[in-house]
């Protein structure tokens, strides 16, 4: 049934008043970012009082302030190892960005080739990566900058389409990589579950040197006190024969200080050495003493996960007002869905098809700054132009009520507006 024309005047008139008074009310909120909120930094403070005066050995006797020590410091990767389900041979500790450790990788997969490359994927005609979407802006920004080219698989609640996926790579060789972000995926907080990583880290693949981009930002970042654990994709690949296949990273970006925390890097033996063998021409090793604090900081894996739950007190209740304010202003008819994720940091929210973008702008100028339309999407392109990510961790939690408030009004007269095109 067609809605009759008034009801459709009517309704756009109601909007068009609501956001009026939203645009008075002044409002300069920001949604943009997973940025943890000035509360969750104070959480890791007593860091910058470690490793303290005259502490200048690691529990392993190391002199922390000289060079060396490529793999990183022992004591830091103990503790992510058992977090990240890696053997600590396998698992390496670096700089402050994991984004640092993933751009290198193909850095380096483009200049020299991984073990099994038939040759330097930039001596190959193309290179292509699967991209699940929604995804992460920044891994589509990474292929971009390599000149990788991508190829779009839907995200389901238990990771991405594997069987799409598996179409995809049995026959093309140009097909060299995916991303997958398998704990509380960025934006759409969904979780790998072990038959998807079985099926990933099994499926046959055309390219020799297939990687799958196994980026575990939120492996401990649970937002309930279900602490769900992440399939343990190296054993997997491992068991399944092809132990090459998995390249795993994480950091302490979201757990201590971003900017000023330590990354990790997890894979086989052969990966491991070969990075290591191109890192070794680039530094003589990493910020021990930054990642001793990090060590003394959080004793053993246990203080991670008590840590974490300090975070989760924090951010739990910026999700449930989401939830709840969506809920009241979208209801079920709307044409709105979002995510209520267990963990991560951020809520995908899906509009009215041919509104994401007028919901960007309208609420930009209302002076809520939310993440462009299409972020979420390869080459910012989003082809329903439906999806926006919202990141509601920075802002207190009045102001995320006020802008979820505000963006509601937004999703509303964007889809009143198209009814009434
Ligand atoms: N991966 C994912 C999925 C992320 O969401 C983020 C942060 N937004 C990062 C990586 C960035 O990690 P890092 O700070 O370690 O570079």
């Amino acid at each position: 049934m067609t809605t009759p024309a008034s009801d459709t005047s009517t309704r756009l008139a109601e909007w068009q008043q609501a956001y009026t008074d939203l645009q008075s009310l002044g409002l300069k909120l920001d949604l943009t970012r997973g940025k943890p909120s000035a509360e969750q930094l104070d959480l890791s403070d007593a860091l910058l009082a470690l490793p303290g005066a005259g502490t200048v050995t690691d529990a392993d006797g190391t002199d922390v302030r000289n060079y060396g020590g490529l793999d990183g410091l022992p004591q830091i990767r103990r503790i992510f190892a058992e977090l990240l389900d890696v053997p600590v041979a396998q698992l390496l500790a670096g700089g402050n960005a994991s984004l640092t450790l993933m751009h290198d990788t193909l850095a380096f997969a483009m200049l020299f080739g991984l073990p099994g490359s038939p040759r330097p994927w930039s001596r190959e005609e193309k290179v292509r990566f699967v991209c699940p979407v929604p995804g992460y802006d920044r891994h589509f920004a990474l292929c971009e900058a390599f000149g990788i080219e991508m190829v779009t698989v839907p995200m389901t609640a238990d990771g991405p389409d594997a069987e799409a996926v598996a179409a995809l790579v049995a026959d093309d060789p140009s097909i060299k990589g995916m991303w997958v972000v398998p704990t509380y995926a960025n934006p759409d907080g969904s979780v790998v579950s072990r038959e998807v990583a079985e099926r990933l880290v099994s499926m046959p693949a055309a390219a020799p040197d297939f990687r799958i981009m196994w980026d575990n930002a939120y492996a401990v970042h649970h937002l309930t006190d279900v602490e769900t654990e992440s399939a343990p994709a190296l054993a997997l690949a491992a068991e399944a024969g092809n132990p090459d296949r998995v390249l795993l990273y994480a950091s302490t970006s979201k757990i201590t200080f971003p900017g000023a925390g330590v990354a990790f890097m997890g894979a086989s033996p052969a990966n491991i050495t070969w990075y290591k063998k191109h890192l070794a021409a680039q530094s003589i090793g990493p910020d021990k003493i930054n990642q001793l604090r990090h060590a003394q900081f959080f004793g053993d894996a246990e203080g991670v996960r008590a840590h974490m739950r300090k975070h989760r007190d924090v951010i739990a209740p910026k999700f449930e007002a989401v939830d709840t304010i969506l809920r009241e202003r979208l209801g079920t008819s709307s044409g709105a869905s979002w995510t209520a994720p267990l963990g991560g940091y951020f809520v995908s929210l899906d509009v009215v098809p041919g509104t994401a973008a007028r919901v960007v702008q309208l609420a930009k100028k209302a002076g809520i700054a939310l993440t462009p339309a299409g972020a979420t999407f390869p080459y910012g392109k989003d082809p329903h132009d439906a999806n926006i990510r919202l990141a509601p961790t920075l802002p207190p939690l009045d102001e995320v009520r006020v802008a979820i408030d505000g963006v509601a009004t937004c999703v509303l007269l964007a889809a009143a507006e198209k009814a009434a095109a």
